[in-house]
Formats: C-alpha cells, sequence, structure tokens
C-alpha cells in the first residue's frame, strides 16, 4: 500500500522494489560461481513482474524509458529512484548484464562491487582513467602522473603514451620489472593519480606480486587498476583481493563466441584515492555510469550485453577446458626443437610459475566432484618463439592450416599471431623491447578443439620451417569468390 502522492509516492514505490532487489541480492550471494553466471540478478521475481515471465534476460531494443506523470519523470531525472531512462545511459538488459559481471568479480568474498558495462576493452580503460587525470581545482599547474607495467596489451600501451601522455602531458611511469616491489615504490608520488596493471599481461605472461602492489599504493592513497581480461573472475578476483577497480576486456574470454566487442569497469564499493569526489569514490561504477559516461557516451549496447551475458553463463567450465587444452600444448612446444622457449605459466620452469600459482586458482575447484581440492589453473594465452628467428616464425605462422591468424584472442577457436607486426607494431622496436616481445615470437591462444589436434597443426607448422611453404589463398580480394588457388613460395 503507497501512503504519499507526488514524487514522494515514487520514492516510496522504488524503496519497495529496493527492497526486492536486495532480497534477491542476498539469495545469489549464497550461490556458487556457475549459478551467479547462469542466473545474475535475474530472479523469478524479475521475470514474472517485469519481464511477462521470460526465462531469459530480454533484449531490451528501445532507445528511451517512458514515465507515468511528471513527479515520476522528476523523480527519475533527479536520480531520486532507479530508472534506465535512455539507452546511452542504462538500459535493463544492461542492467543485467552488469550486475552478473559485478556478483563474478566479487565472488567469494566479503566486497560489494557495482559494473559499468562499455563499448568496448579499450572504452572500459579510458573510463576507468580518465576520471583520475583530471585537473585538480585546488592545484591546477600540478603535473599528474600514474604508474603502469610496461607490459600491457597493445591498445592500452597507445592509449597510455600517444592518447595520455604525448597529447595530454601526463607522466605516464613504466614500471619494467613489475616483479621487483622497488621499482613500484620509486614511482609513486603525491602526484600519482592511480596504479595500473595488467596480469597476466598480453602477450609475455609477465605477472607480479598483487598483493604487495595494492599494500604499497594503498599506504599512499593511491587507488589500484587491474587488467583482469586474461585471468577472468574464473581464475583471479582483484577486488576481492582489495583491488579498487577491475576492467575487463569482455570481448575476450569472459565471452570466447566472437560475436563482438564489448568492456566493464567493475569496481568495489568506497576505493582508496587521494583525488575525487566523495561521491566518485562511494560507487565508482555507478559515478561513471550516471556522469562521465553519460555524457561522453561510451556505454554498452542492449544488444551486445544481452549476447556477452549469454555466453558468460558457461565461463567457468570453459576457461577450465581451455587451461588444460593450453598445458598440454604448452607441454608440446617445450619439448619441440623447433621452438626455443615458451612463455606459460602454467609450466614449472617459468620463472613466474610460483607466484602466479599463488593467485590463480578455478573457483570452486573444491566444489567439483572432477578435483574436489583447490587446483590451479594458467588460462589459454601462451606465447613461444621460433627458433631461427623472424624468418622461421613466419614461416611456421604461414603453414598453421586450422588455427586461425588473427590479432584476437580469448576464442573459443584456437588463434594466434606475430604480435611485432599486429597487435604489439605500433608501439615501436623500443617499446616492445621493453615489453621484451620479439619479433620471432608467435602468441598463440589455445581454443576448445581438442587439444591432439591443435597439437597436429602446430606440429606441422612447425615441420614446414626451412621447406618449401605451400599456401592456400582461399579467395580472391577483389570479388570475395572462391579461387582455390595455391602458391609455392620461393625458397
Ligand atoms: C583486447 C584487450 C583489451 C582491449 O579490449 P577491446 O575489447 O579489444 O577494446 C584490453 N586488455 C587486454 C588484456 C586485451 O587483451
Amino acid at each position: 500500500m503507497l501512503t504519499q502522492t507526488g514524487v514522494e509516492r515514487y520514492k516510496e514505490l522504488a524503496a519497495q522494489s529496493a527492497e526486492r532487489r536486495a532480497a534477491d541480492m542476498a539469495a545469489i550471494k549464497q550461490c556458487r560461481f556457475d549459478t551467479i553466471a547462469v542466473h545474475g540478478l535475474y530472479s523469478m521475481n524479475e521475470a514474472l513482474n517485469f519481464n511477462q515471465g521470460s526465462i531469459i534476460e530480454p533484449m531490451y531494443m528501445s532507445s528511451s524509458q517512458t514515465y507515468r506523470d511528471s513527479d515520476e519523470m522528476e523523480a527519475a531525472l533527479s536520480y531520486q529512484i532507479p530508472t534506465w531512462c535512455y539507452s546511452r545511459i542504462g538500459n535493463p538488459s544492461m542492467y543485467y548484464f552488469e550486475q552478473t559481471l559485478a556478483l563474478l568479480e566479487g565472488y567469494g568474498a566479503d566486497v560489494e562491487t557495482s559494473c559499468c558495462a562499455t563499448s568496448s576493452g579499450m572504452a572500459a580503460i579510458a573510463s576507468a582513467t580518465d576520471p583520475f587525470l583530471t585537473v585538480d581545482p585546488a592545484n591546477p599547474t600540478q603535473k599528474i602522473n600514474f604508474v603502469t607495467t610496461c607490459q600491457v596489451y597493445g591498445g592500452t600501451f597507445q592509449q597510455f603514451s600517444e592518447r595520455k601522455m604525448k597529447e595530454r602531458g601526463i607522466d605516464v611511469r613504466w614500471v619494467v620489472n613489475s616483479d621487483d616491489l622497488a621499482e613500484w615504490e620509486s614511482k609513486i608520488d603525491e602526484n600519482t593519480r592511480f596504479v595500473y596493471g595488467e596480469l597476466p599481461s598480453n602477450p609475455g605472461q609477465a605477472f607480479f606480486d598483487l598483493d604487495a602492489v595494492i599494500k604499497l599504493a594503498h599506504s599512499k592513497g593511491v587507488p589500484v587498476i587491474i587488467d583482469n581480461t586474461v585471468g577472468t573472475p574464473v581464475l583471479m578476483r582483484p577486488l576481492a583481493r582489495g583491488a579498487d577497480i577491475v576492467i575487463q576486456s569482455v570481448t575476450k574470454t569472459l565471452t570466447s563466441s566472437g560475436f563482438g566487442i564489448a568492456g566493464a569497469v567493475i569496481s568495489r564499493k568506497n576505493i582508496t584515492s587521494n583525488f575525487g569526489t566523495d561521491g566518485m569514490k562511494a560507487d565508482f561504477a555507478m559515478y561513471l555510469k550516471t556522469l562521465p559516461n553519460r555524457d561522453n557516451g561510451q556505454n554498452l549496447s542492449p544488444m551486445n550485453c544481452i549476447l556477452s551475458l549469454n555466453d558468460m553463463r558457461t565461463v567457468r567450465s570453459k576457461v577450465d577446458m581451455f587451461s588444460r587444452n593450453s598445458m598440454k600444448v604448452a607441454r608440446f612446444l617445450s619439448d619441440h626443437p623447433g621452438v626455443d622457449e615458451v612463455n606459460y605459466l602454467g609450466l614449472e620452469d617459468n620463472p613466474l610459475h610460483e607466484l602466479a600459482s599463488r593467485y590463480l586458482w578455478l573457483a570452486d575447484a573444491e566444489h567439483d566432484e572432477m578435483y574436489g581440492k583447490p587446483v590451479n589453473r594458467y588460462g589459454h594465452l601462451l606465447s613461444f618463439n621460433v627458433a631461427g628467428g623472424t624468418p622461421a616464425a613466419r614461416q611456421m605462422f604461414d603453414g598453421l592450416q586450422r588455427i586461425w591468424r588473427a590479432t584476437d584472442l580469448g576464442r573459443v577457436k584456437s588463434v594466434a599471431c606475430i604480435p611485432a607486426i599486429s597487435t604489439h607494431s605500433q608501439q615501436g622496436e623500443e617499446g616492445r623491447q621493453m615489453a621484451a616481445i620479439p619479433p620471432n615470437m608467435i602468441r598463440l591462444c589455445v581454443g576448445g578443439e581438442h587439444a591432439d589436434d591443435v597439437i597436429a597443426d602446430l606440429d606441422q607448422a612447425l615441420g614446414q620451417v626451412g621447406g618449401k611453404v605451400s599456401v592456400q589463398v582461399p579467395y580472391e580480394y577483389s570479388t570475395g569468390g572462391a579461387s582455390g588457388a595455391s602458391v609455392v613460395e620461393p625458397e
């Protein structure tokens, strides 16, 4: 029964639905990872009361929301009641996706999280970092900096070095040896707005002691932003360990289908930060969604939200399978004479194996009848250097017949690329040396095929090094028609 009138009436209604959602939240938080991934906050209540009983979260292909009257509109647009209003800001489909991902990133810890879905992983990185890089009205001439691992995704390197450092004069301080805590410490000062890290890194598989870096940064009042794309919440949950903000390229392993591009910023409530307004610190992801991203317009479309949500439901078992396949492939490559070096954190002789093993655990393995105990998994990204330098690496790469040559990763289909001429080409020789990316490195992301078939393809491609290579040209670029022509490369 509603007792109020006008705007107050809608606030009362909103309080009732907030109560119902809080109950749904409390109930789903009691569930295991897979259940959360499958249901999120989409309960029977939600289906029956708001969605015609649909068991699957509907795709709300609608630009905007209508209001009952001027009172409701006023209450909504002054953010006094929950509203989605306009799909650049929010949308029910977006909400279901965001709630599920927020729950997964906070899984297993007593931490309150929220999420803002963005149009790509790069948009997530820009959204998460830019609010910290604004002018402090009390200190307008301050030369601001941030501290980041140099082993980051190529696009991240470009955004930091070109868009932020060169174009905006922000001092970007690269940490070269991220496992050296003293280097982190020497680079953080009173002008540091945040520290940023990617682990495991793409493609080099760098790793650092996350707990120690969080402790160090927080002792100086500096927030920690982590790119958790490669690990996914299945293997690692930085927010649960105390990090302030996580970004995801949802495009990658989290979805793995390859249907589209998407990203997300997930944050814990009440982040640590010397800089920023109280509202920004209280709920960073919600602040992003309702203010900067509302104004800059990089939030995700409802269609991509539902596609991502649907793909994410089975992420735990997929990451487990991909990881097991990758382990077999990594072992094969490390025993192969045509390969100089394999970078995979799962290999016991990797110098970072022990450190990574402290962090990368398959969620709920102890509750899984197959395992019944905690189990390490290391994801499906690996890289290897082909013996014989660049020509051999290119020859081997060109010989792949089932593994796709694409600047992509995180797929259910195995994909490979040569980072020096693709994902990391723009950062130049010097930048690549700093990030330890040699020209004969092949990045491989092992998918859901049977590992034996992936190994067979790698084996035959490695066998072609030094010999004549027959390259299939399946279509002509000009027409897109099939030609089936086969060309023989000169020796
Ligand atoms: C791909 C990727 C990104 C960027 O994500 P997009 O969705 O392609 O914009 C960021 N970080 C990592 C680690 C990535 O692999």
